[in-house]
């Protein structure tokens, strides 16, 4: 099965209450397909500016990813800069620089186009629409967004929901979009703007699915350290959908089992900066952790 991935690739500034670390590997399609690649070959589309390290590409295709749809424009790569709370339960945006980000135009390379399993990984909905038009029949779409999104561009994301099978979202993001407090009406309220599917995160406290047929919930893997939490929304969105496209099937059970990989792949992004920890991961490593996390739920 094929899965494919369009988001960005990124430099990271992250400020913990520990240090700062400035150009720190990231951006939401990095961590999605690093996790993904675990499971089955991942396709990419996404820009990078000239900056970007050849190294940071070479270590992607190490995990299956094939980096053939990834444009390099003149400028500078997609930049970002989070600080968290010493809880890690809050994280503000101090910066968002576009750079070569603000005019890409994705174009999804022939061979790419007719992938069935497609993640919309966060970026703007104008630039995840384009994408999706050109994808000719997937057999399941999910999309992800974020607080800068929601806010600067809702009639078109309102607008591309209608179009996506599944929506992942972390709390904050369900409330904003939905104005509900409540994540159980938060997350009806999500599902009444188009998908069928909502996946929403609620960092340590795990996270759940809701659609017509299934209703799931799970805790966080329990990790003794957090160093870094970004990208463990994209890197659950990489285990989830890298599992799910493996199967070739979105039947209740596979759904319910690419919760826990989610949950386990979030689970090692979180323990270093940037894709540190994911790096090198195999689905064995993945696994190991999937039986633990199952001891730990069932009776
Ligand atoms: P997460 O922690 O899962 O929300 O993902 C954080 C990653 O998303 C970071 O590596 C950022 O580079 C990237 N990112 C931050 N803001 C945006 C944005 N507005 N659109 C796309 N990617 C973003």
């Amino acid at each position: 099965m094929s899965l494919l991935v369009i988001g960005t690739l990124a430099y990271d500034t992250i400020e913990t209450v520990h240090e700062k670390r400035p150009d720190v590997l990231g951006g939401s399609a990095m961590f999605f397909s690093v996790a993904a690649g675990a499971f089955l070959p991942v396709q990419l589309v996404a820009v990078v500016g000239r900056d970007f390290k050849p190294g940071d590409l070479a270590m992607l295709q190490r995990h299956g990813v094939d980096t053939s749809g990834v444009e390099h424009a003149d400028g500078r790569t997609f930049r970002w800069t989070g600080r968290y709370s010493a809880d890690w339960n809050s994280r503000q945006t101090i910066e968002t620089q576009l750079n070569v980000f603000e005019h890409f135009d994705p174009k999804i390379p022939p061979a790419m186009c007719a992938a069935k399993y497609l993640f919309l990984a966060n970026a703007s909905p104008v630039v995840q629409a384009k994408a999706l038009d050109q994808v000719t029949h997937p057999a399941f779409t999910v999309l992800d967004t974020m607080n800068l999104w929601i806010e600067m561009t809702r009639p078109e994301l309102l607008q591309l929901l209608r179009r996506v099978d599944a929506v992942v979202l972390n709390d904050e993001e369900a409330r904003m979009l939905t104005g509900e407090r409540n994540l159980m009406k938060a997350a009806g309220a999500v599902l009444g703007l188009g998908p069928r599917y909502v996946i929403l995160k609620k960092g340590e406290h795990g996270a759940f699915l809701m659609g017509s047929d299934v209703h799931f919930s799970l805790p966080a893997y329990p990790v003794s350290q957090v160093v870094d939490p970004t990208g463990a929304g994209d890197t659950f969105a990489g285990g989830f959908m890298g599992y799910v496209a493996s199967q070739g099937n979105i039947a209740p059970k596979t759904m319910r089992k690419a919760m826990l990989y989610g949950t386990v792949a979030a689970s090692y992004c979180v323990e270093d900066f940037g894709v540190g920890a994911l790096q090198g991961r195999t689905l064995r490593d993945f696994d190991g952790r999937y039986d633990e996390l199952l001891g730990i739920v069932t009776p």
